[in-house]
Formats: C-alpha cells, sequence, structure tokens
C-alpha cells in the first residue's frame, strides 16, 4: 500500500486546481442565486479533458483509471466553488459515459462518448420516477415493441441535468409482466419527438445542476439507441449505480479539504475573549472532527477506486464509502457554518451554500438508509 501521490499525480492536481481557480469560479454567486448553469465552464471542462478523464483515449478520453479520475475531480472540487458544476460533471461521467463504454455498441460509443467528454453534449441519468424513488426498478416507464424501435411514455423525476441535457440514458420496462426484469436501457436524445422537460426545480442546494423532468409521451427511440440488449436493466443499473456512488463524491473531497482550510484560518484570525477563537476547545474539537472527517472520507474514496482499478467487486467498500463521504460532508458543512457564526450564515461569505450544496448527498445515487441496507445485506443480514 502506498499513500504518496506520483510526481505525475501531484502535477495534475496542482494544474486542476490553477484550472479551476482561473477559468471556473468567476460569478459563482449569482449562477447559484438564479439557479442557472454554466455552460461555457461546462465546455472548459471538456476541453481540459476532465469529463473525458475515464474513457479511452480512442473516444475521445484520456484514458485513466478510476484512482486518477478521482484525484482529478477532488482537485477540481478544491479549486472551484461551484459544487453543482461539479456534481452534474460527475454524473454524467460515472451515470452516462460509463454504461455507454461498458454496454454501448462500437458504433454508440463512437457517436455519443467523444461529444459526452469534450462537452458538446450534455448526458442526464433517467432513472427517479414519482413512485420509484430508493425503490428503483420497481419503475413504471414503458417501451412498447413497434418497427425497427421502441415507444417510450412515461415521466422521469429528479433528473439532474434533464432541462437542458442533449442525451438521456432512460430505464424504461418493455415488459411489464416480468416486473423488473424487464427493465432496459435506452439512450434517447433529447431532440426526439414525445420528449419533453420540466423547467428546473428551485431546490435547496447545487442550485447550478439544473434538477428537472423528462416526459415521454410516445417517444420514438430506434433499435439502435438500446443500450446493451432489452432487459439488461437490472444489472446494468445495479453496474452504473455502483460507479455513480462511489465517485459522485470525488469533487466534495476537494471542498471539503477547502473548507477545512477556510475554517481553520478563520479560527485563527476572529478573536473573542481577548484570544483567537481556535483557542477555544469546542471550536478545536469541531475543526478536528473536520480534518478526521476528510482524512477517512479520502481513505474510503481511494480504496474503492484502487480495488475498481484491480478490477475487484467493491460493492461493500462503495456502499460504506457513499455512507460515510455524504454524512461527513454534511457535518463538515455544518461544523464550518458554527465556526464561522453570523458569516457562516450570510449568501456573501460562501459557507452557508457549502452546507446548502451538501445535504443532497445522503440522497442522491442512494439514501444513507439505503446504503446502510446495502451493506447489512452483504454482511449476511
Ligand atoms: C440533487 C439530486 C439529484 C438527483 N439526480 C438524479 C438523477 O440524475 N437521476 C435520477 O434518476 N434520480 C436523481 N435523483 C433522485 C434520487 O435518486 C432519489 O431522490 C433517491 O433515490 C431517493 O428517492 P426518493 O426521493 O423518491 O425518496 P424515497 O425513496 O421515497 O425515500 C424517502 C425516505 O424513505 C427512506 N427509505 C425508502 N426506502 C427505504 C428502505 N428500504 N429502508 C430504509 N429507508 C428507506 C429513504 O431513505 C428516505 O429517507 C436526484 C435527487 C437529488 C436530491
Amino acid at each position: 500500500m502506498n499513500f504518496t501521490l506520483t510526481a505525475e499525480q501531484t502535477a495534475r492536481y496542482e494544474d486542476i486546481v490553477a484550472f479551476a481557480r482561473t477559468e471556473l469560479d468567476a460569478d459563482v454567486l449569482s449562477f447559484d442565486r438564479e439557479g442557472s448553469f454554466n455552460r461555457e465552464n461546462w465546455k472548459r471542462c471538456g476541453e481540459k479533458g476532465i469529463l473525458g478523464s475515464h474513457v479511452p483515449k480512442e473516444f475521445g478520453g484520456q484514458g485513466m483509471g478510476a484512482l486518477d479520475t478521482v484525484l482529478t475531480l477532488e482537485a477540481l472540487g478544491y479549486g472551484c466553488r461551484d459544487n453543482g458544476l461539479t456534481l452534474a460533471l460527475g454524473g454524467q461521467m460515472w451515470s452516462v459515459q460509463e454504461p455507454i463504454l461498458t454496454y454501448g455498441t462500437d458504433e454508440q460509443k463512437r457517436r455519443f462518448l467523444p461529444g459526452l467528454c469534450a462537452g458538446d453534449l450534455i448526458g442526464a441519468h433517467g432513472v427517479s420516477e414519482e413512485h420509484s424513488g430508493s425503490d428503483a426498478l420497481s419503475l413504471r416507464t414503458t417501451a412498447t415493441k413497434t418497427d425497427g424501435g421502441y415507444v417510450l411514455n412515461g415521466r422521469k423525476t429528479y433528473i439532474g441535468m434533464a432541462p437542458l441535457a442533449d442525451v438521456a440514458l432512460v430505464l424504461a420496462n418493455a415488459d411489464p409482466d416480468a416486473g423488473s426484469w424487464g427493465v432496459s436501457a435506452f439512450l434517447v436524445e433529447c431532440d426526439a419527438e414525445g420528449l419533453s422537460r420540466s423547467e428546473p426545480y428551485a431546490k435547496t442546494g447545487t442550485r447550478t445542476n439544473l434538477l428537472g423532468d423528462l416526459v415521454l409521451e410516445d417517444c420514438f427511440v430506434a433499435d439502435e439507441n438500446v443500450l446493451g440488449r432489452e432487459g439488461v436493466g437490472i444489472s446494468l443499473f445495479t453496474r452504473t449505480i455502483g460507479w455513480e456512488r462511489a465517485f459522485i463524491h470525488a469533487g466534495h473531497l476537494g471542498s471539503m479539504q477547502a473548507l477545512l482550510e477556510r475554517s481553520i484560518e478563520f479560527a485563527r484570525q476572529r478573536r473573542q475573549f481577548g484570544q483567537p477563537i481556535g483557542k477555544f476547545q469546542s471550536v478545536s474539537n469541531r475543526i478536528a472532527d473536520m480534518r478526521l472527517g476528510l482524512e477517512t472520507a479520502r481513505l474510503l474514496m481511494y480504496k474503492v477506486a484502487a480495488m475498481k482499478d484491480e478490477g475487484l467487486d467493491a460493492s461493500l467498500e462503495t456502499a460504506m464509502a457513499k455512507l460515510h463521504i455524504s454524512e461527513v460532508l454534511l457535518d463538515c458543512a455544518t461544523n464550518a457554518v458554527r465556526i464561522h457564526g453570523a458569516r457562516g450564515y450570510l449568501e456573501m461569505h460562501e459557507v452557508e451554500r457549502e452546507l446548502r450544496d451538501s445535504i443532497g448527498g445522503v440522497i442522491y445515487a442512494g439514501t444513507s438508509d439505503i446504503q446502510r441496507n446495502l451493506i447489512a445485506g452483504l454482511l449476511g443480514l
């Protein structure tokens, strides 16, 4: 086991941090306030190779392994103050690009991956519905076989980047009598007839990652846009959500680091009762907890990444990592707000946004309750 980054990894980390600070950090406050998405920054992340980190070079990516990709996203999260952007990037990388890579035909990979990697396209992952959230595979969207393809009907709810997506990986049931065994995956081009989207939802945090619904009304999807074969949904969903929940918080490792550093700095310079507040044990204990939370979060994610790079089954480690990282992220942001006092509560100091941005982490990619269920199940309970 080696816990030291190589010179190449360190150089890439520093390069991405510098890129994020110079290219991505303008107007974050107003984009957050307006709940709007910065497409230029998306394109910049494509041009920088970030979106394609984990995609082989032949399909427009950088061909990195999981650990190097995690380090890249962590660096991005450290330098970039827009957590909605890093969440949107991770969502596309792990829940759209990864399944296309694994299940796509050569033609599908060549058609979609270069544009997704370059930041020319935006991809969405359409699974959740009004009646199927945690119980994702009980979805009711149908795919009815017809000449040359399928006709999709249903509504996908709370889908990241749905309002702007160019292509959506949509799960729909082609054989409802078979229950979840009938679930299949479709690459739906968002200009298709019969597909419409809702306005973005107003929401608590990660406001720059637009959340909306995809509405499918007699939407024809050609056979060549079926991902994998009909009925592959259970395995495709299980594998895809495994990547998503493993690494969706990679950017947050970096934002936690930045928040910790800010909190230490503030605790050193803010004085009350004649001394820096960091001298009060109640404050320094919070900072110690933040540091410990970050360290354990990082170790868990790196371990999952190393296991995936070795081709090992990391189901248990992934559930533990998702649960722990999302919970310490929330604790870390709460502690940062408390340490900053009233300043932590004001928009202009940009600490309260970190708290708002962290809340969704215990919901998306499977709630904390679901991760506990998975861990217990994998322990034979
Ligand atoms: C910011 C954000 C982004 C999202 N992006 C996407 C996306 O891109 N694509 C997509 O398809 N979906 C997305 N979602 C939806 C997300 O996947 C669901 O919200 C999530 O799976 C939970 O489903 P639900 O909201 O319907 O809650 P429910 O499943 O109704 O759960 C409600 C409560 O009951 C608990 N609960 C449910 N079942 C169990 C159980 N078996 N054991 C114990 N407790 C249980 C839950 O933990 C939770 O506390 C996103 C959600 C958010 C907040």
